[in-house]
């Protein structure tokens, strides 16, 4: 079942996730909801190929800036799931 508590707190941690920075447990959570929850792969598969995209453009390695970070939230409509 999709629990809308666990989303927010999921998709909260998502960019921490991508950058690498979330704790190895925390990430283990996150993969585990994505598999019983199709919202949230949306939301990571969609987040991750954005977040491909403007690393490709800026040829940039590593953590993304925190402008690119909150652009990313709003053009994601992701607002809505910040804990
Ligand atoms: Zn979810």
């Amino acid at each position: 079942m999709n629990d809308q508590h666990d989303c927010h707190q999921i998709l909260g941690s998502l960019m921490d996730y991508f950058d690498g920075t979330l704790p190895e447990e925390l990430c283990a959570e996150l993969e585990a909801h994505l598999c019983e929850c199709q919202n949230c792969q949306i939301v990571v598969n969609t987040t991750r190929k954005t977040i491909e995209l403007y690393q490709t453009a800026a040829k940039e390695e590593g953590a993304i800036p925190a402008a690119v970070r909150s652009r990313l939230f709003t053009r994601l409509n992701l607002d809505d799931y910040r804990p």
